[in-house]
């Protein structure tokens, strides 16, 4: 299924190209050439490889900056080691789809509306110190090859070819909600603001990047969410309850809450991976019915728990709403 979206992605890309050429062979000629000139798309994903004279380039180092001391960053630019040839498949495998990408760009942002992304949006590939996928600035999604070739095995397998479209579904979508959190002035003050955010960034990049046996069944659970969320739904009232009503929680139990939101194994999940299959629920297909989602922020998370948090869970969560103000 999450081939099929991703299928109907491209689709949807193809289609509204024809859709647009049609309309402009039913303009007059006139209009026509200004009308070609207007369209020209000046839109790209440009791939870039970050490894110079077998180091780390200086816009992967930069790119690196936030997440690593100084220190770190030192020592890992120093270091020369040659591109493997598993690297480079990797490498050759993400150069292959700067195109299809670039067309399925309109696609993924259908829940974003009117948020605009820079023009050129680059993919800066790495080989050393990088998560596998993270997005330093809103025009720039980076991969690391090494640690893709770790976590996935080898670019020439078929599975990784849909994969990496998922991944770069996933993190577009990062892209275009720091767009949108610059746009709304979205301010991370707290502890509880940076948990609400990372569930729904998170979240909504789950949605793109899962694989078909999270996605509902018409209005259902799949076999497998249904199960997995028996383990997930206590944690998630749990913690979110925690979150919003504790405000001088101290760095411990802190890291306690934070732990699993969005890393680790898919089913420990237990903020990205709820919020992405309730949101696949609320889309039912069509991803305008995302745009309210997308606009309600943070406070999306609550709603969305009220909505479809179900047993124990639900009752441990409203008994929190009641004793709260954040339902409103
Ligand atoms: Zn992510």
């Amino acid at each position: 299924m999450k081939n099929l979206s991703i299928y109907a992605l491209s689709l949807t890309a193809i289609l509204l190209v024809s859709c647009n050429s049609t309309t402009k062979k039913e303009t007059n000629p006139i209009k026509k050439e200004t009308s070609i000139h207007k369209t020209k798309d000046a839109r790209v994903v440009k791939v870039k490889v970050g490894i110079t004279a077998n180091k780390i380039s200086n816009e992967w180092k930069e790119a690196l900056t936030k997440r690593k001391s100084s220190a770190v960053l030192d020592s890992l630019s120093s270091v020369v080691k040659e591109i493997t040839k598993e690297e480079q498949e990797w490498i050759n495998l993400i150069q292959s789809k700067a195109n299809k990408w670039n067309a399925i760009r309109d696609s993924i942002k259908v829940p974003f509306q009117n948020i605009k992304l820079n023009d050129t949006i680059t993919v800066l590939l790495g080989y050393q110190g990088g998560d596998d996928a993270f997005t330093p600035n809103s025009k720039t999604i980076c991969l690391d090859v090494n640690a893709f070739h770790r976590e996935y095995g080898s670019a020439t397998k078929p599975v990784n070819d849909n994969r990496i479209d998922r991944i770069f579904a996933h993190e577009f979508t990062h892209l275009l909600h720091k767009q949108w959190a610059i746009k709304n002035n979205l301010e991370i003050k707290s502890f509880k603001d940076q948990i609400l955010w990372e569930c729904v960034t998170e979240g909504f990049g789950m949605y793109r990047s899962m694989s078909s046996k999270w996605f509902p069944v018409g209005d259902s659970l799949s076999a497998t969410s249904e199960k997995t969320f028996q383990n997930l739904y206590p944690i998630f009232a749990e913690r979110i309850s925690k979150v919003v009503t504790n405000s001088n929680l101290t760095k411990e139990e802190e890291n306690a809450l934070h732990a699993n939101l969005s890393r680790g194994s898919m089913k420990r999940k237990w903020g990205a991976l709820p919020v992405a299959v309730w949101l696949a629920i609320e889309a039912k297909g069509n991803d305008e019915n995302l745009v309210k989602w997308v606009n309600k922020g943070p406070d999306a998370i609550v709603l969305l728990a009220e909505k479809y948090l179900t047993g124990e869970s639900k009752i441990t969560f409203d008994a929190f709403l009641k004793n709260t103000k954040v339902a409103e």
